[in-house]
């Protein structure tokens, strides 16, 4: 495992898997750790941006598996309308998916995502009492509203998956959180431990041996009943796998993915969508060019000139050179090391010791603790 061997991740990808679509700022919900400076204005992404994306998109999408990410803001805030509008331009090849509360999800919503082959992924907590920091505007809690959208999908039977944000972990809850998604009937889910970022500036800084063991319980949770994909777990356990086989090495992908996030005025920011709607006296706003005014290709074949990314690609050598996770994280998000670093050529961040060492390490205790062949 150690990091020298690791030859993956040099430089940016000129084709991104995915593109992340901004299709208003405006978001109904107020979520005490939300990262996003810009949630209580409605700006709505022109039709023409969208035109601009799907000129790059469409070929990529006609030559191989290729999604579109509508994230927020609360996407479906844009109405169905203008949703609408803006994917007509996207070819019948390109993937759809939104991240979404689920708060305005109903009847029509459920055949507006079925018309479209709109695949969806909801943001929820876990149960009522784990799931208070998720408010409306007016404080109140938005657990009724999020699990009636939930119930259209289940009634409409679209799959779905599932995101959490967990800011306590502690004993018992990774536990309590895979029965509860168990039941909720997802397909996938994924965990965040609370990051640090944008306007959210609570410490995300943990006790190690308590999220260690939130993941090592995960596993033992997930291993139980197999029936939910678990985004971290997964990825961890093929990670181990390949250290095991000797194919550590082909794990990363070549080039880093750059994730271009498309804000709702057209602007590109590659590599971490949290950073799109930030400014900084050194950096500027982050962005490396707009769709409007330069083809999209164009803007990702120079986005290596923008000099945060740089300095960013900067930082992952450093974690090449010194980490023995980056093997398994690939040097980590910019966002992280921007917001809880001031720059983005740092390494360790509490984010990627959270979301990254301890997962791993939480993974490998399982193995241990329960001595099979899990890895
Ligand atoms: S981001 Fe953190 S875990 Fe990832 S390679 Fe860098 S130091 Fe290691």
């Amino acid at each position: 495992m150690a990091a020298r061997t690791h030859t993956g991740m040099r430089g940016l990808a000129a084709v991104p898997s995915y593109v992340v679509m901004q299709p208003t700022t405006l978001c109904n919900l107020d979520c005490v750790y939300c990262y996003l400076p810009l949630r209580a204005v409605d700006k709505r992404m022109p039709v023409a941006v969208a035109e601009a994306v799907a000129a790059a998109v469409n070929p990529w999408a006609a030559a191989g598996r290729f999604s579109v990410v509508w994230h927020g803001g609360e996407p479906l805030a844009a109405g169905q309308e203008h949703l609408a509008a803006l994917l007509a331009p996207f070819g019948p090849e390109v993937e759809h998916h939104v991240q979404t509360n689920a708060t305005l999800i109903d009847d029509a919503w459920c055949a507006f995502f079925a018309e479209h082959g709109i695949r969806v992924s909801v943001s929820v907590d876990g149960p009522r009492d784990r799931n208070g920091e998720r408010v409306t505007r007016g404080g109140r809690p938005a657990y009724d509203r999020i699990l009636a959208g939930v119930a259209a999908l289940r009634r409409h039977g679209l799959p779905f998956s599932a995101l959490a944000v967990v800011s306590r972990p502690e004993a018992g809850l990774a536990t309590e959180l895979y029965d509860y998604f168990l039941d909720l009937g997802c397909d996938v889910l994924g965990i965040n431990i609370e990051e640090t970022e944008g306007v959210n500036t609570r410490t995300n800084a943990r006790d190690a041996a308590a999220v260690t063991g939130f993941w090592a319980e995960l596993v033992g949770a997930w291993r139980r009943d197999p029936r939910i994909h678990l985004r971290e777990v997964e990825w961890s356990l093929r990670y181990a796998g390949a250290v095991l086989a000797g194919t550590a090495d082909d794990v990363l992908p070549r080039r880093l993915d750059p994730i271009p996030t498309v804000a709702q005025d057209g602007s590109v920011v590659v590599l971490s969508p949290e950073l799109a709607g930030f400014t900084d006296p050194r950096y500027g706003d982050f962005s490396s060019g707009n769709v409007l005014t330069t083809p999209l290709a164009e803007i990702l074949a120079g986005a290596g000139r923008t000099p945060w990314v740089g300095e960013f690609l900067a930082g992952v050598e450093a974690c090449r050179s010194s980490c023995p996770y980056f093997g398994f994280c690939g040097g980590g998000h910019a966002a992280n090391r921007y917001f809880e670093l001031g720059r983005f050529d740092g390494t360790e961040t509490e984010h990627c010791r959270n979301s990254k060492i301890r997962l791993l390490e939480g993974v490998l205790e399982h193995a241990r603790d329960h001595e099979s062949p899990a890895v």
